[in-house]
C-alpha cells in the first residue's frame, strides 16, 4: 500500500490519496458534492458508470455500488459491470475481440464457465440453454468490462450494429 492512500470505507478498496470518490463503489471522500442535476441537494454517492454525483432521487446505493437513475439496471459484479448478454458463444468472443482492439479489458463471465474455459464449446451445454425457458438468464454469457469501459464499449457494440 502507497504511503497515504486509504482503504474505501465501504469496499475496501485501496483509495489514491487525491481521489475523490471510489471508483468501485460510488461512495465520495470529500464534503459538499452537490448533485449534479440538483445543485441545492447534496450527493449521496457518485455512479460507478458514469461518475457523475447524484442526490438521493437521482441516484441509488445498491448491494455493492452507487448507479444513477440511468444507469441503475446495469448488472454488476465486483467491479466490473455488464455490457451485453447472449446465448451465442460465436458472437461474444467476436464482440470481446472487437474491444480488446479498441484497448478495452472485455471478461467473459458464463454459469457454463468450466466447458468454456477447457477451450472447446460444449455443445450439450449451450443447445440447453438456447431453449427458452425460465432459466435463460440463468445461462446467459455475459460479457463484462471494467466500470470505467463500458460506455465506452456500449458505444462500440452499437457501432458493431448486431
Ligand atoms: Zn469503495
Ligand atoms: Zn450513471
Ligand atoms: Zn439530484
Amino acid at each position: 500500500m502507497e504511503e497515504n492512500n486509504f482503504l474505501c470505507n465501504t469496499c475496501k478498496l485501496e483509495i489514491e490519496t487525491d481521489s475523490d470518490f471510489c471508483p468501485r463503489c460510488g461512495t465520495i471522500f470529500i464534503e459538499e458534492v452537490k448533485c449534479e442535476d440538483h445543485p441545492e441537494n447534496e450527493a449521496e454517492g457518485v455512479c460507478v458508470i458514469c461518475t457523475k454525483p447524484c442526490c438521493r432521487n437521482c441516484g441509488y446505493a445498491g448491494k455493492d455500488v452507487f448507479l444513477c437513475n440511468e444507469h441503475e439496471n446495469i448488472e454488476t459484479y465486483q467491479g466490473l459491470a455488464k455490457v451485453y448478454g447472449t446465448f451465442d458463444e460465436i458472437q461474444v468472443q467476436f464482440i470481446k475481440q472487437c474491444l480488446e482492439e479498441k484497448g478495452l479489458h472485455p471478461f467473459i463471465f458464463s454459469k457454463k464457465s468450466t466447458a468454456l474455459h477447457l477451450g472447446g464449446i460444449d455443445h450439450a451445454l449451450i443447445t440447453s440453454a438456447i431453449k427458452p425457458g425460465k432459466n435463460d438468464v440463468m445461462n446467459e454469457i455475459k460479457l463484462l468490462t471494467p466500470f470505467s469501459e463500458l460506455m465506452n464499449a456500449m458505444e462500440i457494440i452499437s457501432e458493431l450494429e448486431l
